[in-house]
C-alpha cells in the first residue's frame, strides 16, 4: 500500500471539523520530528498551529496547509461515512480527502523521501499547519505569521497545498488570489402608510439607483493575471412584511473581488462617494477578508512548473481565481506563494474523495520541487 495513502486515511479519520485538529498535527510532528525538525506549538485560543523547520539557513521552503475540514453535513447522504476513510473504485472517500488531508500526506512523504536522498540539502524545508482554514481564520496561519514576523524569520518559498487542479493533478496552479472585501450597509429612510408618501422616506426607492450604480460601475479592468474587478449583491433586505408600510430601513450587503489594478482603500472611497452622490442616509461596517497577492514569476513558479511537466507530462497553466486561501497571509511577508494540490471538483461537498494515484503524483511533484530548489 502507497504510504501517502496511508497517511491520508489516517487523516481522515481524526475527525477534525474546525477549529478540531483531532491529533493530525501530533501524527505529522511525529513523523517530521525524526527527520531532523524542530517543532514548534503555535496555538492561539482554540485553534492549534505548529511551525515546524529543518535547518537554520535561508533560503526557507514552506509547506503551508491545515488540519481542519468543514462539516459533512447529514452523515447519511453519504455513500460512506465522512469521518472513516473508505477506498471505492480507485479512490479514497472522506471528509477533507481532497481538502487538504491528502496534500498534508503528500508533503509528509515528499518531505521524507527528499531528506533521506539528501541529507544534506542547502536552506531550510519548513511546515506552517493550522487547524483553522475554514472557519473564521483569526487565530491560525495570520497568528502565526505575525509571530515570525516579529522575529524576523522570513520564508522564502511557500507552498500552499490548497485543491488546486481542475480535472488532473498539476493542471492548474494558483499563483496568486484576488482581494475580497466585503460591504453592510444599513440605508435609513422613514417608516410609514404607503399612501401618505410624503410623511416617509423610502430606502428602498433611494437606494435602487445607487444600487444600479455600484452594480454597472467597471472598477477597473483587470490585468495579464487578474480579471476585472467584481462588485456582487448578495443579500437585500428590507420591509415589514406588510402591503401597505413603507419601510424604515434597508439593509445590502456586497461583496468585491478585487485585482492588483485596484485597492481596498480606493474600493471603499468611490463606494461612499456613490451613496453620497445619490444623498443616502447611511451606515456602514466594512470587512476586509484579505488583499490580493501575485507571484508571476521567480524560481518557485519555475520549480513547480518544470516538475509538473517531469511528474506528469503536463503544461500547468497559473490562474488567480477562485476563493481566498492562507495565501493572502504569507504572501505580504515578501514570500512567493503558490498553491498546488490535488483536483477540487468534491471538495466541501458530500462524498468527498480523491484519486489514489493521484496521492503519490503529488508527493512526487513536491519531492521534485524540493529537489529543484534545496538539494
Ligand atoms: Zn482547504
Amino acid at each position: 500500500m502507497s504510504r501517502t495513502l496511508d497517511l491520508t486515511i489516517d487523516l481522515i479519520n481524526r475527525k477534525s471539523v474546525t477549529p478540531e485538529d483531532a491529533g493530525c498535527q501530533d501524527m505529522m510532528a511525529n513523523i517530521l520530528k525524526p527527520l531532523g525538525f524542530e517543532i514548534e506549538d503555535l496555538s492561539f485560543a482554540d485553534t492549534k498551529n505548529i511551525w515546524a523547520r529543518k535547518g537554520t539557513e535561508a533560503p526557507v521552503f514552506c509547506f503551508a496547509g491545515h488540519t481542519d475540514v468543514v462539516p459533512s453535513g447529514p452523515e447519511q447522504n453519504w455513500q460512506t461515512p465522512p469521518f472513516k476513510a473508505t477506498e471505492k473504485d480507485g479512490y479514497i472517500h472522506g471528509r477533507g480527502a481532497a481538502d487538504m488531508k491528502g496534500s498534508l500526506a503528500a508533503m509528509l512523504v515528499a518531505t521524507e523521501n527528499f531528506v533521506k536522498a539528501n541529507p544534506q540539502h542547502k536552506g531550510s524545508i519548513a511546515f506552517l499547519i493550522t487547524s483553522d482554514e475554514e472557519g473564521p481564520f483569526i487565530n491560525g496561519t495570520t497568528k502565526v505569521i505575525d509571530t515570525l514576523e516579529a522575529r524576523n524569520e522570513k520564508i522564502t518559498w511557500c507552498l500552499v497545498g490548497e485543491p488546486s487542479s481542475t480535472d488532473l493533478v498539476g493542471d492548474i496552479v494558483k499563483n496568486g488570489r484576488r482581494g475580497s472585501l466585503t460591504g453592510d450597509l444599513l440605508v435609513k429612510g422613514i417608516q410609514g402608510h404607503v399612501a401618505y408618501p410624503h410623511l416617509a422616506r423610502n430606502p428602498i426607492h433611494e437606494s435602487t439607483l445607487a444600487l444600479a450604480e455600484l452594480a454597472n460601475t467597471q472598477w477597473d479592468k483587470g490585468n495579464d493575471s487578474f480579471p476585472a474587478t467584481s462588485f456582487q449583491i448578495s443579500n437585500i433586505n428590507g420591509g415589514t412584511g406588510a402591503g401597505n408600510v413603507i419601510p424604515g430601513e434597508l439593509k445590502i450587503c456586497f461583496n468585491f473581488r478585487f485585482s492588483t489594478e485596484v485597492t481596498d482603500q480606493q474600493l471603499i472611497t468611490r463606494t461612499l462617494q456613490v451613496l453620497d452622490a445619490h444623498k443616502l442616509d447611511y451606515d456602514i461596517d466594512w470587512t476586509f477578508n484579505g488583499q490580493p497577492f501575485l507571484t508571476d514569476s521567480g524560481k518557485l513558479v519555475e520549480a513547480t512548473q518544470q516538475a509538473i511537466k517531469g511528474c506528469t507530462g503536463r503544461e500547468t497553466v497559473l490562474s488567480t481565481a477562485g476563493g481566498t486561501s492562507d495565501g493572502r497571509f504569507i504572501a505580504p511577508t515578501g514570500a512567493q506563494v503558490i498553491e498546488l494540490g490535488p483536483v477540487n471538483a468534491t471538495i466541501h461537498k458530500i462524498d468527498e474523495c480523491v484519486k489514489i494515484d493521484d496521492l503519490d503524483t503529488l508527493a512526487d511533484i513536491y519531492q521534485d520541487i524540493l529537489q529543484r530548489l534545496l538539494a
